[in-house]
């Protein structure tokens, strides 16, 4: 059992974070499973997180390019850092959203 000691933390992490709005609802976030192409809606979470489906760390966090109306995974943190345009929808090179609509499981 590897995953406790992450949980954990991550509750604590989430505790601290959260000063003043002690009930406020946490708005879930779309990330992208990196091996079955799958977007999964889950409570932000260090990435990559774990997909609840495969329980393995495979769910980056969803970019929404509105012209293909499709997902796609974001590249890692240090990546985007260093290349805003991984930022970019691979197919149209504009820049895509952090929220879109969700297709209902
Ligand atoms: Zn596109």
């Amino acid at each position: 059992m590897k995953l406790l000691p992450l949980l954990l933390a991550a509750g604590l992490l989430a505790g601290c974070s959260d000063g003043k709005s002690g009930h406020a609802a946490i708005e879930p976030m779309v990330y992208v499973d990196t091996e079955t192409g799958k977007v999964v809606q889950a409570p932000p979470e260090p990435t990559p997180a774990v997909n609840p489906d495969t329980g393995k760390k495979t769910l980056m966090p969803g970019l929404y390019c509105s012209r293909c109306k499709k997902w796609y995974p974001s590249a890692p943190l240090e990546v985007a850092q260093r290349n805003p345009s991984s930022r970019m929808c691979p197919k149209h090179r504009t820049p895509m959203e952090t929220k879109g609509p969700v297709s209902a499981p």
